[in-house]
């Protein structure tokens, strides 16, 4: 027995959301702080049961948390901003937690919430640390020993303890004063709290400490590289087991600092890069442990565990002196809670699906096969790739004319111009209009088959009627349908594509209380039918003003997706892209004269090594240009991208040749604008001149302002007024006034330039 299992982190929202709803309970003060741990704890006690009888070797503890664990690491350091501690006291607890994440907290006072942004390649996002030279730490939030302490009285013996590491702590915030400092010169404020947690965790004969420092899967400056012998000598003692975890890369590449790091061993990601463990295995001290993350944390298929047997038996036949860990490749937060909840997918494809669940019941076995030298357990699973067929010469022969319009943006420009008659400073939105209860239950309803067909379609026109009557009473210029009939932007591509199933409790957390719902591609991709025609061709009778196409681009599909791991991404995009193609072909045969792509998952999907971008930008654009570039030079091809920095993908963006895109921008104050400018992009670009996401209403002032500078950066022939995202979250209310100031001020600077 020389063979251990464990998982890197379990999900933490519950099998039925249950964080989700306790912690949205408490912030309506619908139950007080007591109830609210009290439902914590039924979670992690729950969790560890789950670890301990599916035959896990160590139950985790540490990935736990409130509203994301970076946070909770801010909290346990003392690292808050200090204008979300409490006033009269200048002390920190559960309240100043959800205060640094939302911006309020239940007692109702409020300051600006720290930054939200994505965890590495992920959809899962974190709050980002905040840091200043003269920033100050302290040990203040006991949860992690707490946590133990529970664990222990409760009978768990093997015990396993997640931290986030320093570094990549450290690596994750930002600066937030204008002094000139390195966040590393913080380090050595961080490292004594982390050697007072080590040596309480050592009281408490914790077995191993898991800390996780993902940095090292990337291109590290020296410096970085040099601060994790530092540190880690700075917290050595021999009496903690570290074991040290990467994961979303390979480490190759920085192995020969790792390998004088001291710790216990390295868990090392098997998944999401190839990797010659060998290799590695030969480069890392003798006395190491090896974890391997065999199993993948960020997709939802069974594992083929025969196969993994194999390669891993013979590694440990050359070896048997070392200790091997086999886990999950990183944590499972990434993944739903459980499969056996899914009774409609059981029944149609039998057990082809892991979650969080079945994934420590996959490596349990697994571990106990390869300690018995037994592969006989094996040989009945069942693998999705054996059961769901794909045909592999599916469309790809894909002709490089597809990829481009026939003629340049400035021919197109004219052509363009002479078509659509816009004035200056065209004004549009970005396609969805709120979505109301009402909305929402007539769409569940529809689903449920509680309303027929003829019920539903009226309830969606009447919907459709008012958004465009209300954009017409703006004086909008380019009009939208408002989306009523899109649940999520992806699901509702899925559900009207071949290829994919829905799960019915398949939650991930996306952030805080917020959980999203992924597709699964189980099949070759095509459509079978018109997606969004008939609502858009009702949209367009009802006015004479242009009405926008809107789609969701192949990509945001595709990432927002979980997806067959024996097909590559570049293969499923680009079905995608030609299901897109013929509806794009589809709308303009319709007389729709603009057709908007959105793309708000692109840059999400750039790879974290240097090395892999290219070649990751390269596929993605060309699928965008396939689902795009079918049309007319009349027609008028729109994009939107929102969530992420994107002027590290200027050149890609360029590439897609969308005559328009629609960019989020108010919040960095059109920073992204600058580098529009740098490289002399060429097409039309609107600016998102407000925030949808604040509720507060912009006024006639500042959006003016804003689309002063707008002017100053782009050729207003080139420029678009619009605001920087869907607005199905905001109340009409809000809308509709955010809306009339934006056509105000428009209005007011078209009349200035007319006077000039
Ligand atoms: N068209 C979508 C909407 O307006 C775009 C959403 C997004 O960018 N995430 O809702
Ligand atoms: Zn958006």
């Amino acid at each position: 027995m020389n063979i251990f299992s464990h998982i890197l982190g379990f999900p933490r929202i519950g099998s039925m959301r249950e964080l989700k709803i306790s912690q949205e309970k408490y912030w309506n003060n619908e139950i007080n702080k007591k109830k609210l741990f009290e439902e914590g704890k039924k979670i992690l006690k729950k969790n560890w049961h789950i670890q301990k009888s599916k035959g896990l070797d160590f139950i985790s503890i540490g990935d736990f948390c409130w509203y994301d664990h970076v946070l909770q690491t801010s909290m346990m350091i003392g690292n808050i901003p200090e204008r979300h501690k409490n006033i009269n006291n200048r002390t920190i607890d559960i309240d100043t937690l959800f205060k640094v994440a939302r911006g309020s907290s239940s007692i109702g006072d409020s300051s600006d919430a720290s930054e939200m942004t994505k965890w590495f390649n992920t959809n899962y996002h974190y709050i980002v640390p905040e840091f200043k030279k003269n920033s100050f730490f302290k040990f203040s939030w006991n949860q992690i020993i707490e946590e133990v302490d529970y664990a222990i009285n409760l009978g768990f013996k093997r015990i396993k303890v997640i931290l986030l590491g320093p570094i990549s702590y450290l690596w994750l915030g930002k600066k937030v004063d204008n002094n000139n400092f390195s966040r590393l010169e913080l380090l050595d404020k961080i490292l004594p709290i982390y050697k007072y947690i080590l040596s309480e965790l050592r009281n408490r004969n914790v077995d191993y400490v898991q800390i996780d420092e993902p940095i090292l899967v990337l291109d590290l400056k020296k410096k970085w590289l040099n601060s994790f012998i530092y540190s880690y000598n700075f917290l050595y003692n021999e009496n903690n087991k570290i074991l040290l975890t990467t994961y979303f890369g390979n480490i190759s590449h920085n192995i020969n600092t790792i390998k004088n790091i001291p710790v216990s061993g390295i868990h090392i990601d098997c998944v999401s890069e190839k990797y010659n463990i060998k290799d590695i295995e030969k480069k890392i001290p003798e006395d190491w442990i090896l974890s391997l993350g065999v199993i993948n944390g960020r997709n939802i298929w069974k594992s083929n565990l025969k196969k993994i047997y194999k390669k891993i038996n013979c590694i440990i036949k050359n070896n048997i002196k070392r200790k091997i860990f086999l886990g999950s490749s990183c944590s499972l937060i990434h993944v739903p809670v459980d499969f056996d909840l899914e009774k409609n997918l059981k029944k149609k494809f039998s057990n082809i699906f892991s979650f969080a669940v079945q994934k420590c019941e996959e490596l349990s076995l697994l571990t106990k096969c390869l300690n018995n030298s037994d592969i006989n357990l094996l040989n009945k699973i069942i693998i999705y790739d054996n059961k769901v067929k794909i045909n592999t010469k599916f469309n790809l022969n894909i002709k490089k004319k597809c990829l481009y319009r026939t003629s340049s943006y400035d021919k197109r420009y004219i052509k363009q111009k002479d078509n659509l008659k816009l004035p200056i400073l065209p004004i549009t939105t970005i396609g969805s209009f709120p979505q109301t209860e009402i909305l929402r239950k007539i769409r569940l309803n529809f689903k449920n088959k509680k309303i027929d067909n003829v019920t539903y379609d009226n309830a969606i026109k009447k919907y459709i009627k008012n958004v465009i009557l209300e954009q017409e009473k703006l004086g909008i210029d380019v009009l939208v349908h408002g989306e009523p009939e899109r649940n999520d932007m992806v699901e509702y591509f899925g559900e009207n594509l071949e290829g994919f199933v829905f799960t019915e409790f398949g939650w991930v957390q996306s952030y805080g209380s917020r959980c999203v719902k992924p597709p699964i591609i189980i099949s070759d991709v095509y459509r079978k039918k018109p997606i969004t025609l008939r609502w858009i061709k009702y949209a367009k009778s009802k006015t004479n003003k242009l009405v926008k196409g809107m789609l969701t681009g192949p990509i945001t599909i595709l990432l927002w997706s979980f997806c067959r791991e024996d097909i590559s991404k570049n293969i499923i995009s680009k079905q995608i892209a030609i299901s897109l193609r013929d509806e794009v072909k589809d709308l303009e045969k319709l007389g729709i004269k603009i057709i908007q792509i959105d793309e708000p998952a692109i840059r999400e999907g750039l790879p974290l090594r240097k090395k892999f971008k290219k070649e990751y930008l390269s596929w993605a654009v060309d699928a965008f240009k396939l689902s795009s570039s079918v049309v007319k030079d009349e027609t008028q091809i729109h994009t939107h991208m929102c969530y992420s920095e994107f002027s590290d993908i200027i050149d890609a963006i360029i590439k897609l040749d969308a005559d328009v895109i629609t960019i989020e921008s108010s919040k960095s104050s059109f920073k992204i604008l600058k580098f529009f400018e740098k490289n002399k992009y060429p097409n039309s670009i609107g600016p998102g001149i407000y925030d949808i996401h604040n509720p507060n209403i912009p006024s006639k002032r500042d959006l003016e302002i804003n689309i002063k500078k707008c002017i100053k950066k782009i050729n207003i022939k080139n420029l678009w007024i619009n605001p920087d995202c869907g607005l199905k979250t905001r109340t009409w209310k809000e809308t509709k006034l955010s809306l009339k100031n934006m056509v105000l001020s428009v209005k007011n600077i078209r009349n200035k330039l007319l006077k000039k």
